[in-house]
């Protein structure tokens, strides 16, 4: 027997032995190991419960929502009808964004609030890898193979980073095993300003907060490209249509969006 299966065996038995303290309620739990099953290369369904067993009790890991339609066909709000087919939001007929498509693997609520909460501020970053295998199957199941060739962070402005240490939208990616060629590339944007946090500004006012905050690093690198675009939480869209807008100027084909939550 070797060292790394004793320790693997020693720690599934303190495991057993000390209850988890949920981190969005605070209960007691014992841990369940957040395996994914095995599903033969299909794309599997997206389940949070499943990744979250490590972290949240089995009541929290249960309050979440998947984003199903009927969905806003391009920036994938979701409708409050919950009848009919996916169509177009009144916002995007009205001014449709630089972004071509966005989709995101739930609603910003609940316990994938939590969780995000939990990776972002409290620095959780074992949440990174359950979280980022969910987002590649959001991306598995909405984007063809082959359909975008560079996929990137949405980037945070260096004193940010300082203070935070990461930026969770790459952890979310880095692990990505991408077979179709698409290229995950850390820094194809840069925040060039700081921007003072957009919680509770209006759409209006985001857009002035974050107009042209960013910068791509290397000019050509987007050239051509079809880029889609990371990141943990969309709102608004106003930081994700200044990326995306930034990305266009730099000569890129076409800028999608994934994101693990979506605000309603
Ligand atoms: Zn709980
Ligand atoms: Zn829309």
């Amino acid at each position: 027997m070797g060292g790394p299966v004793v320790r693997r065996w020693l720690f599934s038995a303190i495991d057993a032995l000390f209850p988890f303290c949920c981190r969005r309620c605070g209960h007691l739990f014992l841990r369940g190991g957040s395996q994914r099953p095995a599903t033969d290369g299909a794309v599997a369904d997206p389940d949070l419960s499943q990744a979250l067993a490590d972290q949240f009790c089995p009541v929290c890991r249960q309050r979440w929502t998947a984003v199903s339609s009927p969905f806003c066909s391009r920036c994938g709000l979701v409708f409050k009808s919950r009848e009919g087919d996916n169509h177009l939001c009144g916002r995007c007929l009205e001014r449709p964004g630089a972004f071509t498509r966005a989709r995101a693997l739930g609603i910003y609520d609940e316990t994938l609030r939590s969780a995000i909460h939990a990776l972002k501020f409290r620095g959780i970053v074992a949440l990174a890898v359950p979280l980022g295998d969910l987002l590649l199957d959001v991306f598995r199941r909405h984007w063809e193979p082959g359909e975008i060739d560079l996929v990137a962070p949405v980037p945070l402005h260096r004193r940010r980073f300082r203070q935070r240490g990461f930026n969770q939208a790459y952890l979310l990616i880095r692990h990505w095993n991408l077979p179709t060629g698409g290229t995950i590339v850390r820094d194809l944007l840069v925040r060039r300003r700081a921007t003072p946090p957009q919680t509770g500004m209006d759409r209006r006012q985001r857009r002035r907060n974050i107009k042209n905050a960013f910068g791509v690093r290397q000019p050509g690198q987007a050239a051509g490209k079809r880029v889609l675009l990371v990141d943990d939480v969309l709102t608004t869209g106003a930081t994700a249509d200044a990326c995306a807008r930034t990305l266009l100027q730099a000569g890129a084909e076409r800028v999608d969006l994934l994101t693990l939550a979506r605000a309603l």
